[in-house]
């Protein structure tokens, strides 16, 4: 039995939504992770199989270790299939946006969208969305993911029974990518409630798990390799680090999109590490960026807003930035002196090995 989340008055809105729609195009954020792909193709699933006619667009490339899911294949990329997309949007009588807060974090999409009079649903859990972008807003931003909250917004709606094996596995892939399976904002018991009952569904999580983990390329593993034996720089008394990465440095090592996922996590398991921020140029346009992890209460979001030009969840956010990478290098080392009392402070005591209690 699962808490009750969703309010009577986002019940009512999603069963209006839902019920009333013919032609609904599904869309997620810029870069598509984990949850946006799975919680887009798990409301696909889901509306196909009420009749629907559906299309999900992304922005731009999604990465490979996420192709496996059912029907990615049919994903439209706006980037580089702008007719068969606007055909779609044009015809579409519900927008769902799903994992965004805010149509500027769609970059040229976004400009599109605001163009095209259509109803929008938002079903997301980053806080403060821009709400008069959206018809309809439910939003969530205390729970894991969104695939999460289409999970219980499925359950509020009594359509579990309804949920296919594919849905599960979409739903289970979106909520283990942004937990870094189940290691961060993941303390809710809800959520192993809900994989049991994915599992239940018949997925193999082990499977997906190793589909979505075990899919890089000999260069990705050598990149990370250098990244923090070369790049790496750790403010011991500050509990953080810096790396940032050149595009002569991605081009060495055959960087394809998709290859730094993960890699702003690793310099937390430094012990008593409370801050770790990445820095890459990008390969198209002429921008730094930015990607910060953090552990228990510090801030990422606050620190993206001030420095970064960006936001996201407290352990979890990024930005860019429009400079060349020294420069960039010089306002990270500004934001952490800027932050350094709330850095600085000693960790939570870690019970030591005074315990022997252990075997
Ligand atoms: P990542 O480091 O994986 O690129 O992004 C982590 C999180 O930070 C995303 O889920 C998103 O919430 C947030 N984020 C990343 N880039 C931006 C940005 O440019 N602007 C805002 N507002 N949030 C961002
Ligand atoms: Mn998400």
């Amino acid at each position: 039995m699962l808490k009750r989340i969703i309010t009577p008055q986002e019940l009512a809105t999603a069963k209006k939504d839902f019920g009333e729609c013919k032609n609904v195009v599904i869309i997620c954020h810029t870069s598509p992770d984990g949850d946006a792909i799975g919680s887009s193709l798990g409301l696909y699933e889901y509306l196909k199989r009420k009749g629907k006619q559906v299309t999900v667009i992304v922005p731009n490339y999604f990465p490979d270790f996420l192709h496996w899911m059912k029907d990615a294949d049919k994903i439209l990329r706006f980037d580089r299939q702008k007719t068969a997309s606007y055909t779609a949007l044009k015809m579409a009588d519900l927008i769902c946006c799903l994992d965004f807060n805010d149509l500027h974090r769609l970059e040229e999409m976004g400009d599109a969208l605001t163009r095209i009079h259509c109803k929008r649903l938002l079903i997301d859990h980053h806080i403060n969305p821009v709400r008069q972008q959206f018809a309809h807003i439910i939003s969530h931003p205390e729970l894991s993911s969104t695939s999460e909250l289409l999970f219980r917004l499925f359950d509020a709606m009594g359509e579990i029974d309804k949920l296919t094996l594919a849905a599960a596995e979409d739903l289970y892939a979106g909520m283990a990518t942004d937990t870094g399976f189940f290691s961060f904002n993941s303390n809710d018991p809800d959520l192993f409630v809900i994989i049991s009952e994915l599992l239940r569904k018949g997925i193999d999580k082990d499977r997906i798990n190793r589909k979505i983990q075990n899919n890089y390329s000999a260069d990705r593993l050598k990149f990370i390799g250098y990244v923090l034996y070369e790049k790496l720089e750790v403010f011991p008394e500050l509990h953080a680090s810096l790396f940032s990465i050149r595009k002569e440095e991605l081009a060495q090592f055959h960087y394809m999109k998709g290859d730094m996922e993960g890699v702003v996590n690793m310099p937390l398991q430094i012990k008593g590490h409370k801050l770790s921020i990445a820095l890459r140029e990008d390969t198209e346009k002429p921008l730094i960026r930015v990607s910060t992890r953090s552990v228990d209460d510090f801030p990422c979001n606050e620190l993206c807003a001030q420095f970064f030009n960006g936001g996201g969840h407290k352990n979890a956010a990024g930005g860019t930035l429009e400079c060349s990478m020294d420069e960039a290098i010089e306002v990270t080392r500004k934001a952490l002196e800027a932050w350094r009392d709330r850095l600085a402070d000693a960790p939570a005591p870690v019970d030591d090995a005074t315990d022997e209690s252990t075997t």
